[in-house]
């Protein structure tokens, strides 16, 4: 079932959007049947998962750290990720930097917009996602590439097409000013309820669990 998955959402994907399977709580063998269909870029939630999936899988394809970042642990998602898509604070933003310096390294970022502006979701509220740009401009060893947004808990997709909206209208407004050490390259939105209405307003990553894997066991 999960590789008819993978090969069903990567036909259907428009050209230059790029798939991220978001492997949370998932085994071994799942994931190695969807790289084996096909995913060339894995999602994680969580360092300790993912330094246990980490020597099945390696280099074979591309990591993006998606989970919420506890500034202990930057040091070895620094390591590992190939991208961070959750940046959410100059603090974490100076401390990556200080860590892809040690590591030799050019750390491609993500900032992770609020868009639904709710109090207990991770994120910058979006007014203050051009704040977070300014302070990356001058740091040497991380690179911002765009945005990524969750938006809010909603019944029906549709009701998150406002939030995907706005979170694009910011990346091109950021995308226009060419602040130095930034290129918005990217916009990351959409899950598996999501992703289609994600694409029609602009994404061009889609992170899908659910829809490769089936439901969560936990
Ligand atoms: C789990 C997760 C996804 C995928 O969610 P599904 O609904 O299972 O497709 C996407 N993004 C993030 C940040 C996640 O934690």
């Amino acid at each position: 079932m999960i590789k008819e998955n993978v090969q069903k959402i990567l036909q259907e994907l428009p050209e230059g959007v790029l798939l991220v399977a978001a492997v949370k709580s998932r085994s071994i063998e799942e994931i190695k049947d969807a790289v084996d269909a096909g995913v060339k870029i894995i999602g994680e939630n969580y360092l300790q998962e993912t330094e246990k999936l980490f020597p099945y899988i390696e280099h074979i394809v591309k990591w993006h750290y998606i989970g919420s970042i506890q500034k202990k642990k930057i040091k070895k998602i620094v390591k590992i990720f190939d991208m961070i898509e959750t940046i959410d604070s100059v603090d974490v933003l100076l401390e990556i930097d200080r860590r892809a310096r040690d590591e030799g390294k050019i750390m491609p970022v993500l900032i992770e917009v609020n868009s639904g502006k709710e109090k207990q979701k991770s994120g910058v509220y979006p007014e203050q996602a051009e704040h977070l740009v300014d302070a990356a401009a001058s740091l040497k060893n991380v690179l911002i590439q765009g945005l990524m947004t969750m938006g809010p808990f909603v019944d029906d997709p549709e009701k998150l097409r406002p939030y995907f909206k706005l979170t694009k209208e910011l990346f091109d407004h950021i995308r226009v000013r060419e602040t130095k050490n930034v290129q918005m390259k990217y916009l990351s939105m959409g899950m598996s309820d999501s992703y289609k209405v994600a694409i029609q307003e602009g994404a061009n990553i889609v992170r899908i669990g659910t829809s490769i894997f089936g439901p969560r066991r936990r």
